[in-house]
């Protein structure tokens, strides 16, 4: 567990860097949100982060998020599932989270749409793209990733918010732009095409700045608000 005040402090860092980012890019002041990546993390972390103002979460491992879950369903929190997805898990994610990231197979939201409990509103969902990253087996092609948005679009209970995406990691700003820009174009592309789309999901500790200037709105940040990974 880490010090209430330190991750404090760095949820601050984190949000006066997204703060300045927008400035710097021409972005509306709050137009992007901040979903802090707690996988790994303790309930107590999270719950620490809580107090300093963030609700949003992203969890990967489905069974380590229940848990955590369970120990802090007293607290409004906002879970999002950004891990890799398989059909057994889909009807706790269905269940137990506000939004899915990493949604990339028509089968995967046919059984999500199918297992929202109909007490809760939609899920919100953000189809994941395979952009720049050949090795990945996570993300949709993009030469299939329309006609899977406008299936996923025409499904009750999920509500097809955007697009997600993790570019193969780069230290060079101009090519983290150029893979963000990427996917902000295949967006463009869908939203030209009818679809309501709001989300960009792109962005993390390394290259959140260069999302901000591609026009995330919705950055994804774990190691700079609650340190390194074991
Ligand atoms: C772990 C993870 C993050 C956060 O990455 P950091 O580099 O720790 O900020 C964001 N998105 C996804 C999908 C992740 O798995």
């Amino acid at each position: 567990m880490m010090d209430q005040h330190l991750i404090e402090q760095r949820l601050a860092d984190v949000l006066q860097r997204i703060a300045q980012a927008e400035q710097r890019f021409g972005r509306v002041k709050g137009s992007v949100q901040l979903v802090a990546v707690s996988k790994t993390r303790a309930a107590e972390d999270i719950a620490a982060a809580y107090a300093a103002g963030q609700t949003r979460f992203g969890e990967n491992y489905l069974q380590e998020a229940l848990v955590k879950q369970h120990t802090l369903r007293d607290l409004p929190l906002e879970w999002h599932f950004i891990g890799p997805l398989q059909s057994n898990k889909t009807r706790d994610v269905a269940a137990h989270f506000a939004w899915v990231h990493s949604l990339d197979t028509l089968k995967h939201a046919q059984r999500l749409d199918a297992q929202r409990p109909a007490h809760l509103p939609p899920l919100q969902v953000c189809i994941q793209v395979n952009i720049s990253n050949e090795d990945s087996k996570s993300g949709v092609s993009v030469t299939e990733l329309p006609a899977l948005a406008q299936a996923v679009a025409g499904l009750p209970r999920l509500t097809l918010r955007g697009l997600m995406a993790i570019p193969a990691a780069s230290y060079e700003f101009d090519m983290q732009r150029a893979a963000f820009g990427q996917l902000r174009a295949l967006w463009s592309q869908l939203r030209a095409q009818g679809l309501a789309l709001d989300t960009l999901s792109m962005g993390m500790s390394g290259d959140l700045e260069a999302a901000i200037a591609e026009g995330a709105t919705l950055v994804r940040v774990g190691t700079d608000i609650f340190g390194a990974r074991g």
